[in-house]
């Protein structure tokens, strides 16, 4: 164990060296860079799916998706509208790292793109560890899932500037109480903008594309506070 703790240090700072690239590139036109993180199955390329049918057409959205295995993803994203689609495959890494990232940010024109969105693996532990460059990680959980996760994985919560509950039209059918996973949240992280929503009713989803729209304008003016916790 001991031996491995310098390795992982090396490992990390390469990465930071890298991230910093992809932000400067981003910085430069302004472009709002999410990194969207969460358990398999919590719905982040279901999200991406509704915000590209309803942004896709008036706004430019790049977007780089990861998956240990398959372009599925990439492929459901590409078919919903209009958008630079870049598949990453980790080939068994549960996790992307800004290598990768940078690798397929190459031929993506970001004068002309105002947001780009990192579909990370779904994985709620090590992805909280590796900088891609963004401005900030935007972490799923879904109705069906635990309501105490924040505090199961309270790195992934507390390095996020945003949750997004999702499924919120199954609220009911299980244990899981809204009430309860705001406050274990906000337990982990006080400063949380929550959003409450179902990419399948729709339910919530004017509110997320609203914050969507004030974040891309906030960076546009430089006035964008990033979430600087990497505790
Ligand atoms: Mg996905
Ligand atoms: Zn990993």
């Amino acid at each position: 164990m001991t031996e491995q703790i310098p390795l992982q240090k090396k490992v990390l700072s390469e990465n930071d060296r890298l991230a910093a690239e992809i932000r400067g590139r981003l910085d430069a036109h302004k472009v709002l860079a999410l990194n969207l993180v969460s358990s398999p199955g919590s719905g982040k390329t279901s999200l991406l799916e509704r915000t590209l049918a309803e942004l896709g057409s008036k706004l430019n959205i790049a977007v780089v998706a990861g998956d240990v295995q398959t372009e599925n993803d990439a492929n459901r994203i590409s078919r919903a509208g209009g958008t630079v689609v870049k598949p990453i495959i980790t080939n068994g890494k549960c996790h992307l790292d800004a290598r990768m990232v940078l690798d397929v940010l190459g031929d993506i024109d970001f004068a002309a793109t105002n947001l780009l969105v990192i579909e990370n693996v779904g994985n709620l532990v090590c992805p909280s560890s590796y900088d891609l460059g963004e401005d900030m990680k935007v972490v799923l959980i879904s109705t069906t899932e635990g309501d105490d996760k924040p505090l199961k994985y309270p790195g992934m919560f507390r390095r996020s500037s945003a949750m997004v509950v999702n499924k919120i039209d199954l609220l009911g059918l299980s244990d899981f109480e809204l009430a309860r996973v705001k406050e274990n949240a906000l337990q982990i992280n006080g400063t949380l903008i929550i959003h409450e929503l179902s990419c399948r009713t729709g339910q919530g989803l004017d509110r997320w594309y609203a914050w969507l729209s004030d974040m891309m304008a906030a960076k546009k003016s430089g006035k964008l506070v990033q979430h600087v916790d990497s505790r």
